[in-house]
């Protein structure tokens, strides 16, 4: 059922994204970018209620909510050199440092937007990623942790009191994780195949000091797909949420989960990311006065991040929730692991 009456929903997206290179054979292309913005053209022209924002950039003080001068000054600095490698695998170009702040301010455009209620919700398509951004430290092709500054950037500029972040990325999202380790005003979820890239995410890693308990991690085998997904959305995520009661929910967005990514060995579809969407969305409405917004992450399968977003996209329009009716034995035990590590706090 789509709602006629329902405010419309804002993308973010700009050509600018593909100006950030990090060399030729990098997964990290400004390739899933095009993709993405070939989406965004279709969508906010099919008169189904999309509306694409202007974007800026992100400005020192924003940055700083979630990193250290020095290190804004080193990512900087690397607008001087045709090509600089933050780390292994995170290499920028003289545009990264120009194009990385357009992906923050980008993000914070869309909060601000659905703050003001001038949007039910939003999805913002920026590159590079953010989510194994540390403070001090670029990592995981990411530079500045986008969503952790947003969840900062609510606090601050839009008075929220409880923010719920659910990393649904293949990798685990260490730098949210580590902005808000010992903090229990961000509620931070992740799924994330384990052990695997960035080697944290135990599901002992809960949180330390006041934050103890508000760190969710729910580390996955190899192989899972869109029943595993579920039934762990169904038995920790959802639960977690509703005993959260955040006041906005921001999602990192990942598709590199999806059965036909070239990274990791997950199996999540399209229609599973689109299940998924649906319960956030279902717990923003119920909890959030509806404000959820969901940020790109990886995703590296050019037709499988396109048919993903596009499934959110259109889950973004709807009121009604698909239910999460799945059958999660194979990974019945991990659920039992971390449902009883959490029991205390809960
Ligand atoms: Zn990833």
């Amino acid at each position: 059922m789509l709602v006629r009456d329902m405010p419309r929903s804002a993308i973010v997206t700009d050509s600018v994204f593909l100006k950030h290179q990090p060399g030729p054979y990098h997964p990290e292309s400004p390739q899933r970018l095009k993709t993405l913005l070939d989406l965004a053209g279709e969508v906010a022209g099919s008169g189904a209620g999309y509306d694409l924002l202007p974007l800026r950039a992100a400005v020192q003080e924003e940055l700083e909510l979630c990193h250290g001068t020095g290190y804004i000054d080193l990512v900087r600095s690397t607008s001087e050199h045709n090509q600089f490698a933050l780390d292994g695998d995170t290499i920028t170009c003289r545009d990264s440092f120009g194009v990385a702040l357009m992906a923050v301010g980008g993000f914070l455009q869309v909060l601000d937007a659905v703050a003001a209620s001038d949007y039910a919700n939003g999805f913002t398509m920026v590159r590079p990623p953010g989510h194994h951004a540390l403070r001090d430290r670029a990592m995981g092709f990411c530079l500045f942790n986008t969503v952790a500054i947003g969840a900062r950037y609510l606090q601050k500029a839009h008075d929220a009191r409880r923010v719920a972040i659910v990393d649904w990325d293949v990798h685990h999202g260490n730098g949210s994780q580590d902005a808000f380790y010992d903090d229990p005003s961000v509620l931070f979820l992740s799924t994330h195949q384990y052990p695997y890239y960035p080697g944290t995410g135990a599901a002992d890693e809960v949180g330390s000091g006041k934050g103890e308990g508000y760190t969710v991690n729910v580390p996955l085998p190899a192989g899972c797909g869109d029943a595993e997904y579920l039934a762990v959305f169904r038995e920790v995520v959802v639960p977690a949420i509703e005993r959260y009661e955040p006041d906005w929910l921001l999602v990192s967005a990942g598709f590199d989960s999806h059965r036909d990514d070239p990274l990791a060995a997950m199996a999540v579809t399209e229609q599973g990311f689109g299940v998924m969407a649906d319960a956030l969305l279902e717990l923003a409405r119920k909890h959030a006065g509806g404000r959820i917004a969901f940020l790109l992450e990886g995703g590296y399968d050019l037709s499988a991040l396109r048919n993903s977003v596009a499934t959110v996209l259109d889950r973004m329009r709807s009121e009604e929730a698909a239910l999460l009716d799945a059958d999660g034995r194979r990974i019945a035990p991990r659920i039992r692991e971390v449902l009883q590590i959490h029991e205390k706090y809960w």
